[in-house]
């Protein structure tokens, strides 16, 4: 077979997407083209009944979840907003910056219609009668589609007031963000949506409790809106049975780094590991071999050659310790050094820290500056410990999940490579030769 992903390299292949069949060949970027292909269907259905409570059933019994990295059950979260008094805000974030992370770029320029009416389907569950995209300023041509998109869906009737003569008016803002990696988390992208310094807040109280402008918000990533036009299309069950029971449905993969056929993937989860790298990916190209994967970009420990054979699903993945993130998966091959890798991760993390609280402000600074001494060839032997409690620290006591997971790459690289580190500290070589180069900046 041909390569059917989602983007086609036209080798031989086979994985088909289901859910995201617009991306292929980004065509559905016009509405025309999109209603052609079912498009607004879902919501017309819902509009027409008007009811609300049964496309919430749909998608309770889909299972899908946040697909941003937080895998929380999106019914969960609709419910609890929805429960609280008006008015309620739906906010889509699009501010994806994760490191190896390009799946919701793919949704809003190729297929842009499917993230409005997911929407608007969602806004009609809670009863919300406005909507902000928050999208990264690094995508400017996202930007446009998306800006065309919603101009095409408003003079078609599709956004705006008493929407295809229904009485539901929802109006679809949106807003670029200013380039911080921090504006991802969910509560520092509503205080910068506010106006404010984009300072994560602590937690409780939810957003569902006090989101934006201290009114109960539904804030989902791109993906995970995108997902529900197909789900109230085909049910709930449907898309259930695409994944498998630990992990429901389906969930797009972005395949970056050392490996054949880098690229978007649509695959079920459940699927191994080996089978992304190996099938899909079409394995280590140049005669190398495989040394190490990141599964969720910067913030999840690494995986080894011996955790191939997992399930691709969040409780299997959780289980060695690592997570699936917003599923960018970087493979790395054996001329990749890991301290260096460890190096330029903590020089990513101390970057974009924002500051406001010590042991991630602080430890940061200080895990870069140890390394940036390590890969110079100026490693102590209590580095290592010293690196160990101050990752420690940075987990336990940081605010939010950058400060709680920076050391995790760092830390995994000297739990699994403690050679590669003797030989940096010990006996100041990098036995991948590439580190004796390192210069700062
Ligand atoms: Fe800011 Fe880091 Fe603290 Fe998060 S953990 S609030 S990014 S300083």
């Amino acid at each position: 077979k041909i390569c059917q992903t989602i983007v086609p390299c036209g080798k031989p292949l086979a994985n088909e997407p289901v859910v995201f069949t617009g991306l292929r060949s980004g065509e559905t970027r016009y509405l025309e083209r999109y209603r052609e292909d079912h498009g607004y269907r879902a919501l017309e259905g819902l509009l027409k009944t008007g009811d609300a409570e049964a496309a919430f059933e749909q998608i309770r019994l889909s299972g899908v979840a946040g697909r941003g990295g937080g895998a929380f059950p999106m019914y969960r979260k609709l419910d609890a907003v929805r429960k609280n008094p008006p008015p309620r805000y739906l906010v889509c974030n699009a501010d994806e910056g994760e490191p190896g992370t390009f799946k919701d770029r793919y949704i809003m320029e190729r297929d842009p219609h499917s993230l409005i009416e997911g929407m608007a389907i969602a806004a009609r569950i809670i009863g919300a009668e406005e909507g902000f995209i928050y999208l990264r300023s690094e995508y400017p041509h996202s930007f446009h589609i998306l800006e065309k998109a919603i101009a095409e869906a408003r003079s078609a009737g599709l956004l705006g007031p008493r929407i295809l003569g229904s009485d539901f008016s929802f109006r679809l803002r949106l807003y670029r963000g200013a380039g911080a990696y921090i504006c991802g988390e969910e509560t520092s992208l509503i205080n910068s949506l506010e106006g404010k310094r984009a300072y994560p807040r602590n937690k409780p109280p939810h957003l569902s409790e006090v989101g934006l402008w201290g009114k109960p918000t539904e804030e989902q990533n791109v993906e995970t809106l995108a997902n529900l036009p197909a789900i109230l299309r085909n049910g709930g069950d449907w898309y259930a049975r695409l994944g498998d029971t630990k992990s429901p449905g389906t969930k797009l993969f972005c395949l970056s780094g050392h490996i054949a056929r880098p690229g978007l993937y649509e695959i079920p989860l459940g699927m191994s590991l080996r089978s992304l790298i190996e099938d899909l990916g079409g394995g280590i190209p140049g005669g190398r071999s495989l040394k190490g994967l990141l599964p969720a970009g910067s913030a999840s420990k690494m995986l080894l050659p011996r955790h191939l054979d997992l399930s691709l699903d969040y409780p299997s993945i959780a289980e060695v310790g690592a997570f699936l993130g917003s599923a960018s998966v970087i493979v790395m091959d054996d001329s990749v050094c890991m301290v260096d890798l460890a190096y330029w991760i903590a020089a990513f993390s101390h970057h974009e820290s924002c500051g406001q609280c010590t042991p991630c402000r602080d430890g940061t600074e200080d895990v870069y500056e140890i390394l940036l001494k390590i890969v110079q060839g100026e490693g102590k032997p209590a580095y290592l410990d010293l690196l160990k409690s101050i990752g420690t620290y940075m987990r336990e006591a940081s605010i939010c999940g950058l400060g709680q997971s920076a050391p995790n790459i760092p830390l995994s690289s000297m739990e699994y490579f403690e050679d590669e580190w003797k030989a940096h500290i010990e006996n100041h070589v990098c036995p991948a030769g590439v580190c004796s180069m390192r210069r700062d900046g």
